[in-house]
């Protein structure tokens, strides 16, 4: 380890991170820093993965669970005061709000939501509500990289790249699974349709519907 200068064996080091892989605990301390019980543990680098020989599969998940934790950078559309935001705090809030000139838009689709007297906002103009071009779609919650709804495996789920790992739902905006945390997409995906906001128009519409069997 180049920072602590512990020295551990290999099998123990690739265990160490295996474990942590699966489990979807990031970042990964040097285990004889965690031994110790180190206040400030030296953490294990996406290099360390290289050289002890870890799958390309491997790597993926690490980088994956080291993009959860980047703050995500946020731009107010009125003003263009930038703001960092934790992927938590953007998964957990609809309305974004710029802290120096107090405007407020929607995540999902960044509407202005300035004049809607605080009452709760839905993305639901699906045919006009364009962004970016004439591409419908939306901004991921974890990340706010704007997701095409075609690159989705139907019309309601979005998925974000394989970095971010997260899947989102066109109508409401709200996060489905993250894959980073191990979450099935296809089951929570069901589970969200029982309590999503933005109800399918009564009648229930056949694209609303998932089509994997
Ligand atoms: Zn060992
Ligand atoms: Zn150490
Ligand atoms: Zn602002
Ligand atoms: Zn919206
Ligand atoms: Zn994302
Ligand atoms: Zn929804």
């Amino acid at each position: 380890m180049e920072a602590c200068a512990h020295k551990v064996c290999r099998d123990c080091l690739r265990r160490h991170i295996l474990d942590h892989l699966e489990n979807h605990r990031f970042p990964i301390p040097c285990p004889a820093c965690t031994l110790l019980n180190r206040i400030r543990p030296s953490y294990l680098g996406h290099g360390m993965l290289g050289i002890l020989g870890f799958s390309e599969a491997e790597v993926d998940k690490y980088d994956m669970l080291e993009f959860q934790t980047q703050p995500v950078p946020v731009s107010c559309p009125k003003c263009t005061n930038r703001e960092s935001h934790t992927r938590n705090s953007l998964v957990a809030n609809r309305r974004l709000r710029c802290s120096s000139c107090s405007h407020e838009w929607c995540r999902s689709c960044h509407k202005d939501l300035d004049n809607s007297g605080g009452s709760i906002h839905v993305c639901r103009d699906y045919k006009r509500d364009k962004v970016l071009g004439k591409r419908p779609g939306r901004f991921c919650p974890g990340c706010q990289t704007f997701v095409s709804s075609k690159s989705g495996h139907n019309n309601r789920d979005l998925e974000c790249s394989s970095t971010c790992g997260m899947h989102f739902c066109y109508k409401c905006g709200d996060a489905i699974a993250d894959l980073a945390k191990g979450e099935n997409p296809d089951r929570l995906s069901f589970a969200h349709l029982q309590t999503c906001i933005a109800q399918p128009e009564a009648g229930g519409s056949k694209t609303d519907k998932c089509n994997i069997q």
